[in-house]
């Protein structure tokens, strides 16, 4: 008898790669389930909240998290970061460039008005052009919203996780702690804008965009 297969026999990888993302927390940040249905891998980025339903999406999609991975380390990024880790026991991962203000989580939620929360240290720090191990993504250092700002490039299914650095006409805000608008110019203009015109940007907040579009449209940083 023919053996069924599971799995999309093409091989692209677009077919075994899921992304998921759903905004949590308080501030409503985006929070993205990027897995590999082939090996049930996946990589969990910026839990800011709502375990519950992280959780939940983890188990409906049928994916185990092998890493939390951070694009930076304001508050609404990683208030659910140690709950996770809890139950999965999959490691925490940020750069080091933030560790300054994931120390000072609890002195963020005293100053956004926020319940003081407890966070176990990350166990890795990224460095850049780091390989994450799955889907085939790699860790891209853009510093300038904070200095350990970090976006996920997935060359496979083209597409970008850009954190609180490009938004939908817009980028992350440069007056908060260590923030730096040269920098952000510069990080956005020769790490994101240099990748392809066509990958869909997952932001921190808000919809979706993609490269081509900001490069031609947004009012901050022009190609
Ligand atoms: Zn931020
Ligand atoms: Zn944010």
């Amino acid at each position: 008898m023919e053996q069924a297969t599971s799995h999309p026999v093409e091989n692209a990888a677009t077919h075994r790669i899921v992304v998921k993302t759903f905004p949590v927390g308080p501030l409503q940040c985006n929070c993205s389930i990027i897995g590999d249905t082939l090996t049930g891998k996946a990589l969990l980025v910026d839990p800011g909240g709502d375990a519950e339903r992280i959780l939940q999406q983890l188990a409906e999609l049928g994916l185990k998290v092998v890493a939390i991975i951070h694009t930076h380390a304001h508050l609404d990024h990683i208030l659910a970061a140690g709950e996770i880790k809890k139950v999965t026991g999959a490691p925490i991962y940020l750069h080091e460039g933030d560790i300054f203000l994931w120390e000072g989580v609890e002195e963020q939620c005293r100053r956004f008005g926020f319940p003081s929360i407890k966070l176990p240290q990350p166990d890795h720090f990224f460095t850049d052009d780091q390989d994450l191990g799955c889907c085939g993504g790699v860790a891209l250092h853009t510093p300038g919203h904070t200095p350990g700002s970090t976006s996920f490039w997935f060359e496979e299914c083209k597409t970008l996780v850009a954190g609180d650095t490009l938004f939908k006409g817009s980028i992350g805000r440069t007056d908060l702690w260590g923030g730096d608008f040269e920098e952000i110019v510069r990080s956005i203009r020769e790490r994101l804008y240099t990748l392809d015109d066509d990958a869909e940007v997952i932001t921190g907040h808000g919809p979706n965009t993609r490269i081509w579009l900001e490069k031609e449209s947004n009012m901050f940083v022009r190609a």
